[in-house]
């Protein structure tokens, strides 16, 4: 709603009040005016009324008077009466004259005016209407015969000298009625002399004379106006009427006041007095108005002094004391003023305090925020290398499956580097760790558009790389990769040449889990892994069979360790110098159907992929020790027994007394163990194993290199190493028969392994010719088909004792 100023309710209210006032004024001055007004015409009516009526009574007395002496003195004899009646006549108003007519039609008349012969006494208005008895008698107004003139006549009986007759005064109207000819009321009131049946007789000016009064049967109104004013309506117009009887003759004296007239003076009279009042309260309003503008002046200043403390101008001061009300709000409004500098001071300190602890709150703020965004960094990114890392690898492979659009793929390549425990074994973890950054850095800037790249643990990237439209654009980023590390790195001035094994898999052809993508993966890196390591492989359904047949390996192996269900057969190793079997390697066996169908090398490497492996080296070495002690005592000469030993056995804190403890345990020399190693296992942690052989030599064991040729078949190290048999793989003896070149590598390794005093065992010696160059070559021992195939206990006692020996021999 609109605000209103209080000038403007001012305005109103005094509008009002005016109004009011004025309406109340001339009603009231109207009431009174129109009343008193009302009051003056009646009083003038009736005083005219009063003095007519005295008049005509005064005068019709007189006239009954003269009437009533003229009779008496006529009935007296010798009267003259022409003297009697002209000196009645001078008595009677205007000096009418009297007649006097005689039954014998003798008539006088006052005025000795002769009257004409047709004038017949008998026949007058006057003489006709006389009553009986000394009762005057009046008549009707009439014409008189001879003026023709509207007259009314006074009679009286009476006799004179013995003759009846009639004595009359005749008055003209016009005569009798001078006072109301005189009389007015107001400018159009009217003073009427009535006849009895009620037509106008006298008035000022002759007004409807003649006419009757009585119209449209008002008889009654006229009746009531003899005892007070009644509206009447004479000729169209409005009147109040009184009327009074004159006695004599019943004639009737009629005032009226215009109604017109006096409403006309009426409003005449309050126009003055209503314009007085008007202006007077115009006036009045006027001066109110300035009053209460004055009034409010002080309170608009005030309101002035307001707005600049709406504005923020508190150097204000009110001063307006004119008014005690308005010095009131003065006082208040500057002790207001006051009191909201004082919290204005206030406040600046409140404010200011405020300041410096959010300030400080902010910088805390800013400290934790920067905490929490390295914490949240720590959370989620690799610290090494700056990228991802395993746990927001996970999550964000998993919201990006959450999200996916039904239309892309997306590629995992799980990476692997080659070899990098070597690198971190050889050059140290220093460097280790420089290569790693490296990896992460080059993986970073392959072209893939949208990928993302996190290190999972220590040599182990993944990278995801999203919106794929095929299989051959994840094959393309993977060929990139390989080729990226063609490239050596440089890690502190030093170049390295790094390779990697890849897996990849895709969603969602290959898996719709972030679980199984990874796996599907990482199953296709170790297939990468297996078949000579530096590439890639695209995840397909026999990586998937292998993977399966591993976990069923696993399972048949974890069955076969608790129910005992492996068993061992012996393969004889034959020695040339001596012509015999000296040797024969323990080779694991499965009794369990569960793992029928797999061959001994891909349990083997399954049990090396899940640890099991030590549980059955820990076996074998048990059964071998037992099994060679129940051999020996059935053959003539002792036999060494050779046990494969798992590089990641070897690898173990414990292996030195795992192998102490068993030969202490089932009692057997330590001479009969040969322990059959591999190059990788010594690879790895080089420095370590080598001690731990150390020992193991010290206790009196021996050391055959088993599988010679298949790793870094390096002969500088194995000068170093304990060992005292280098066992040259089958591969090698496989192909001697192939070319020259082939056996000359042959026979290269066993005389560099003599150079170096090692003694040499050929491994899967199948054929005679095989055996006969070998034995060229001076290789010491010799296992393979061609002497033996592994065989069980019985038959390998029954083999050393007799046949071996003899089919030997016949070679
Ligand atoms: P290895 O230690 O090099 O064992 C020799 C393998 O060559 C044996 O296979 C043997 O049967 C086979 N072999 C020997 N001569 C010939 C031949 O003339 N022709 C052919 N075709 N093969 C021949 P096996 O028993 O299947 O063992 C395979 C591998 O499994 C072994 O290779 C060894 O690395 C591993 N292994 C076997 N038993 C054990 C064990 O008890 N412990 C460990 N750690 N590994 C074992
Ligand atoms: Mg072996
Ligand atoms: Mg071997």
């Amino acid at each position: 709603m609109r605000r209103r100023g209080i000038r403007f309710w001012a305005l109103i209210s005094i509008t009002a009040v005016s109004f009011i006032t004025t309406v109340l004024f001339v009603f009231l001055s109207y009431t009174r005016i129109s009343k008193s007004l009302k009051d003056q015409y009646i009083n003038e009516s009736e005083s005219v009324l009063e003095q007519s009526s005295n008049n005509f009574t005064v005068q019709f007395s007189n006239v009954q008077t003269i009437l009533a002496s003229v009779s008496e003195e006529l009935e007296k004899d010798f009267v003259d009466v022409f003297n009697t009646l002209q000196f009645y006549e001078r008595l009677t108003p205007s000096n009418s004259p009297i007649y006097l007519g005689l039954e014998n039609g003798q008539y006088y008349l006052s005025s000795k005016q002769l009257l004409p012969d047709s004038y017949k006494v008998v026949e007058q208005e006057w003489y006709q209407n006389t009553g009986n008895g000394n009762e005057v008698s009046w008549t009707e107004p009439y014409l008189d015969y001879l003026t023709q003139e509207l007259v009314i006549s006074a009679s009286i009986p009476v006799k004179h000298n013995g003759h009846n007759g009639i004595a009359a005064i005749q008055f003209s109207i016009d005569d009798i009625s001078s006072i109301i000819s005189q009389s007015v009321i107001g400018e159009k009131g009217l003073v009427m002399l009535i006849s009895s049946s009620g037509k106008i007789l006298a008035n000022r000016d002759n007004y409807l004379i003649s006419e009757s009064i009585i119209a449209n049967n008002q008889e009654a109104l006229l009746e009531r106006s003899f005892d007070e004013q009644v509206p009447y309506v004479i000729d169209g117009q409005n009147y109040l009427i009184h009327t009074m009887t004159i006695d004599q003759n019943g004639m009737s004296i009629l005032t009226a006041i215009n109604e017109k007239e006096l409403q006309n003076y009426l409003i005449k009279s309050l126009y003055p007095i209503v314009l007085t009042g008007i202006v007077t309260l115009l006036l009045f309003s006027s001066m109110a108005y300035l009053v209460l503008l004055r009034g409010i002046k002080p309170l608009k200043n005030l309101g002035t002094l307001m707005s600049y403390v709406e504005l923020g101008n508190y150097d204000v001061y009110a001063k307006e004391k004119k008014y005690l009300e308005v010095y009131q709000l003065s006082k208040g409004f500057n002790s207001m003023i006051r009191a909201i500098k004082k919290r204005d001071r206030e406040l600046n300190l409140t404010y200011n305090e405020l300041k410096k602890t959010e300030g400080q709150l902010r910088s805390k703020y800013e400290q934790l925020k920067a905490s929490e965004e390295k914490i949240l960094h720590l959370a989620s990114y690799d610290p090494l290398t700056g990228v991802l890392n395993r746990r927001s690898l996970m999550q964000l492979l998993e919201e990006s499956i959450e999200h996916h659009n039904g239309e892309s793929l997306k590629g995992i390549i799980f990476l692997d580097l080659d070899n990098f425990k070597t690198v971190n074994d050889s050059l140290g973890h220093t460097m280790g760790d420089k290569l790693i950054i490296e990896v992460a850095n080059r993986l970073s800037s392959i072209t893939a558009g949208n990928k993302n790249v996190a290190r999972i643990s220590g040599d182990e990237f993944i990278i995801i790389i999203h919106d794929l439209q095929s299989e051959n654009e994840i094959e393309a980023f993977a060929k990139e990769i390989v080729q990226t590390f063609d490239e050596p790195l440089i890690v502190d001035a030093k170049q390295l040449n790094v390779t990697a094994s890849m897996g990849v898999a895709l969603f969602p052809i290959h898996a719709d889990s972030t679980e199984e993508l990874i796996k599907f993966a990482d199953m296709a890196m170790y297939q990468v892994k297996g078949l000579g390591k530096n590439g890639y492989k695209i995840f397909d359904e026999d990586i998937k069979k292998a993977v399966d047949e591993k976990v069923e390996i696993e399972l048949g192996i974890g069955e076969c360790l608790k129910e005992n269900n492996f068993e061992l057969v012996f393969q004889p190793l034959f020695n040339v110098q001596q012509g015999r079997i000296t040797n024969v390697e323990a080779l694991l066996r499965s009794k369990s159907s569960a793992l029928s169908k797999f061959n001994i090398f891909q349990i083997i490497q399954t049990a090396e992929i899940t640890g099991q492996i030590i549980e059955i080296d820990k076996w074998v070495l048990r059964e071998a020790c037992l099994s060679i002690q129940k051999i020996n005592k059935e053959v003539e000469v002792p036999l060494h027994i050779s046990v494969n030993v798992s590089a990641l056995h070897i690898m173990q804190q414990d292996f030195v007394s795992n192998v102490k403890e068993i030969i202490e345990e089932t009692g057997v020399k330590p001479e009969w163990i040969d322990l059959e190693i591999t190059e990788t296992s010594l690879m790895e942690s080089f420095d370590q194993n080598i001690n731990k052989l150390y020992e193991l030599k010290e206790k009196g064991i021996s050391l055959h290199l088993d599988d010679f040729g298949t790793g870094y078949s390096s002969l500088n190290y194995l000068n170093s190493l304990p060992i005292d048999h280098v066992k040259i793989d089958k591969s090698f003896i496989d192909k001697m028969l192939e070319s020259k070149k082939d056996s000359k590598i042959v026979e290269t390794i066993i005389a560099l392994s003599h150079n170096i005093g090692l003694k040499v065992v050929a491994e899967g010696v199948e054929y005679k010719e095989q055996f006969e160059l070998l034995t060229d070559y001076q290789c010491e021992l010799m296992q393979g088909y061609f002497i033996s195939k592994p065989a069980n206990y019985e038959t390998i006692i029954e083999r050393v004792n007799n046949n071996l020996k003899e089919k030997i021999i016949s070679v």
